[in-house]
C-alpha cells in the first residue's frame, strides 16, 4: 500500500486515548513510508494524525473545501493540499488518491465516509480495503448494526468480506495490505439484488 485516506474525527473525544490512537496511527503509517490522505484539518484526531506523521517525516496531503480551509482549521505545513469545489468531488478525491480506507473514531463526517466507501466498493466502483482501527471498542455498535442488516437480509456479504477491524494501528496496516476478499462484494450485490441466488 503506497497511499491511505485516513477518516476521523474533527473533534478529539472525551477520552485522551482517542487523540493518541490517531497519533500513533500518524507515526506508524509514515514509518512505514506510506503517505497519509486526510481532510486537511488542525483539529480533533485529524490535526493528530497529521502532526503525527509529518514529524515522523511522512507525506501528508489533505483533501478539503473552503468553507473548512480557514486559518484556525485549516492545515498550513501539508506536503500538498487539494482544495475542491464541494463535499461531494472532495469525498471523491480522498477516495481516489488511496489504495486503502481506514476510519479511526469521529462522528457523522467519519461515519459518512467509512460507510461511502463500503457502499462504493459494494457498487463496484473500487476495490480497496477497508479498515477500522477499533479503538477502546468504539465501533462495536456499528460492526453490530452491520451484522444485523445481514441477519435480517438488506447486506449481501458478510462485514469479514468488506471490513478490516483491529486496534492496533501497525496490525490494521498490515492486515488491510494483505487483505484478499474471499467474495467478490459487488458481484454479490448484483446477484443479490437482481433476486439471483441464495443469501450467505
Ligand atoms: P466528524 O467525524 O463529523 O468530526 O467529521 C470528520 C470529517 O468529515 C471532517 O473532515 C468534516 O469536514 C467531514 N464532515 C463533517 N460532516 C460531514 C458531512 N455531513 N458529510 C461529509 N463530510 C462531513
Amino acid at each position: 500500500m503506497k497511499r491511505v485516506v485516513v477518516y476521523c474525527g474533527s473533534s478529539g473525544g472525551v477520552k485522551p486515548v482517542y487523540l493518541a490512537a490517531a497519533s500513533e496511527m500518524g507515526s506508524v503509517i509514515a514509518q512505514r513510508g506510506i503517505s497519509l490522505v486526510y481532510g486537511g484539518g488542525t483539529t480533533g484526531l485529524m490535526g493528530a494524525i497529521a502532526d503525527a506523521a509529518l514529524e515522523s517525516g511522512g507525506e501528508v496531503i489533505g483533501v478539503t473545501i473552503d468553507q473548512f480551509n480557514s486559518s484556525e482549521i485549516g492545515h498550513r505545513n501539508l506536503t500538498k493540499l487539494h482544495v475542491m469545489d464541494n463535499i461531494h468531488l472532495r469525498k471523491a478525491k480522498m477516495q481516489e488518491l488511496a489504495d486503502g480506507i481506514i476510519a479511526l473514531p469521529g462522528g457523522l463526517g467519519t461515519m459518512d465516509e467509512l460507510l461511502e466507501g463500503l457502499t462504493w466498493a459494494q457498487l463496484g466502483y473500487h476495490s480497496k480495503p477497508v479498515g477500522l482501527l477499533n479503538t477502546k471498542n468504539y465501533f462495536d455498535p456499528l460492526v453490530e448494526m452491520l451484522d444485523q442488516a445481514q441477519l435480517e437480509g438488506f447486506l449481501y456479504a458478510s462485514k469479514a468480506d468488506m471490513l478490516i477491524s483491529d486496534s492496533e494501528p501497525g496490525r490494521l496496516l498490515e492486515r488491510l495490505g494483505s487483505f484478499r476478499p474471499t467474495v467478490n462484494v459487488a458481484d454479490r450485490w448484483a446477484k443479490q439484488t437482481a433476486g439471483g441466488e441464495d443469501r450467505p
